[in-house]
């Protein structure tokens, strides 16, 4: 049978545009890719990338602080939030039009249309055109979810933060993980009073238990209210802007209630259901190792599969699977020892298993050193940063690392490197320090700081 297409992918962003271009320009299938929204996905234009330039954005007044210390005249007249907000979109429109290029000139048709699937080989556009494929490879990622509360239509997402028409005065972030962190951080950062309610003990749940509680102390030192063991009974419109009733009795009053409490997989109204593809417990699309569905067609990548649920993994899985099946390669997506960085204030890079996880596994010795580093020393600040090796005691590999401190995400990615290789204790003693700097303390720690 003769399909239009070697190749239909659902979804223009990492994953769906990785493997869109791989297939086309070197597995020399002909492809289409369907986007209802803009070109990018959820990493261009509502998430890394504009939240890594509000990061930037956000850091100026403590540099202009610290500047002063060094010596220098400098005076912060303000922030001009619409004046970046509109660079921001314009930088974010450059982007999509490269990826749209890049796309077009790999071979790849792009429909700018929902589409449904509606056979193991038949899409059906939001016109009723009718397209078929060989393969249909499902890249429609994840949205932002915000529990079912009174009011829940009163608090902005990840989605819509990025478009304020103003800058908030007091906010309310909710959750406690990577995407409620670095906006509380960015928004004190650009001046909003900031308030962070997270259910659980402490924030950043999953990581290492020492590395969060300095990042939390941290941020709580900037001037950022974590309140833990606390959740929103419901949001209120109020002269005095959203009230918010918690379960720690209190009752405060926000201009923003920004909800980072998780997100799902983009997996319904696809026509999926009919086909028999399988869904896990939060409705994620179940694939196998190589990213094939239950159905021998359709194939799935990124977050719409709840994996490891990141940019760059989900890169890598539609580019596995563009190998795999357009290239005569057969490919795993490696999810093992992945990276990630959280860009707090301080930012937190992590590679491995966290002290907890190690020691549940078996013996370790844990080198840990905490210390002002030297940038911020100077200027009198009490800013810690922390390096973290997880060592397993039997063989010595370093099974995890974790950072707490400035350009944390910059360094564990070259920690990984080093982890992913395999390296020991005595590859990084190894090491000659690279000096004055905040990393060369990963190469010099002698002695562990804890056994067992
Ligand atoms: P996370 O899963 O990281 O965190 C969700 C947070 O919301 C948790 O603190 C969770 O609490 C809390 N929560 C969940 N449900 C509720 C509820 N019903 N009521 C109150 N609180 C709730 O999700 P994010 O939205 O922050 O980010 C989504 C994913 O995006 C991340 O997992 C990550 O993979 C990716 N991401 C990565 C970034 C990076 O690499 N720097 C940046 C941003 C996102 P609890 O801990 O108790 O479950």
């Amino acid at each position: 049978m003769a399909f239009d297409y070697d190749l239909f992918v659902i979804g223009g962003g990492s994953g769906g545009v990785r493997a869109a271009r791989i297939a086309s320009a070197e597995g020399g299938a002909k492809v289409g890719l369907a986007e209802e929204s803009r070109m990018g996905g959820t990493c261009v234009i509502r998430g890394c990338v504009p939240k890594k330039l509000m990061v930037f954005a956000s850091g100026y007044p403590a540099a202009m602080a610290e500047a002063q210390e060094y010596g220098w005249n400098v005076s912060n007249a303000g922030f001009d939030w619409p004046r970046f907000r509109n660079r921001l979109a314009a930088e974010l429109t450059r982007l999509e039009t490269a990826y749209r290029t890049t796309l077009t000139k790999a071979g790849v048709t792009i429909h700018d249309t929902r589409v449904v699937v509606v056979d193991p080989h038949t899409v059906e556009l939001a016109g009723g055109q009718r397209l078929t494929a060989k393969h249909i490879l499902i890249a429609t990622g994840g949205r932002p979810f915000v529990p079912d509360i009174p009011g829940a239509e009163l608090a902005v997402t990840s989605n819509e933060i990025f478009d304020l028409t103003e800058l908030p005065k007091r906010a309310l972030v909710v959750g406690g993980g990577y995407i409620a962190s670095e906006f509380a951080c960015i928004l004190h950062g650009l001046g909003v009073a900031v308030t962070q309610y997270y259910r659980g003990a402490q924030i950043l749940r999953g990581f290492d238990d020492e590395a969060r509680g300095l990042v939390a102390n941290a941020m709580q030192d900037r001037g950022i209210a974590i309140h833990c063991g606390t959740d929103v009974m419901r949001l209120e419109k109020s002269s005095d802007g959203i009230v918010v009733p918690a379960t720690d009795g209190s009752s405060r009053g926000f201009d923003l209630v920004l909800y980072a409490t998780g997100r799902r997989p983009n997996s319904t109204g696809l026509g999926l259901e009919a086909l028999g593809v399988g869904f896990g417990r939060s409705g994620q699309i179940v694939v196998d190792d190589y990213s094939q569905t239950a159905v021998p067609s359709i194939f799935a990548v990124g977050d719409v599969t709840d994996r490891i649920n990141l940019t760059p993994v989900a890169i890598r899985e539609g580019h596995a699977f563009a190998d795999t099946v357009f290239r005569g390669i057969p490919t795993r997506a490696d999810h093992n020892l992945v990276a990630s960085a959280v860009f707090t204030q301080p930012e937190l890079g992590s590679v491995g298993l966290t002290e907890e996880a190690a020691r549940e596994a078996g013996p370790i010795d844990v080198y840990v050193t905490t210390f002002r580093p030297m940038r911020t020393a100077f200027a009198g600040y009490p800013d810690r940063v922390m390096m973290k090796l997880v060592v397993d005691t039997a063989n010595r590999r370093v099974l995890g690392c974790h950072i707490v401190g400035p350009d944390a995400g910059e360094m564990i990615q070259l920690a990984a490197i080093a982890i992913k290789m395999g390296a020991t204790k005595d590859d990084f003693d190894r090491t000659v320090a690279v000096h004055p700097t905040m990393a060369e303390e990963l190469v010099t720690m002698r002695k562990p700081t804890r056994t067992g």
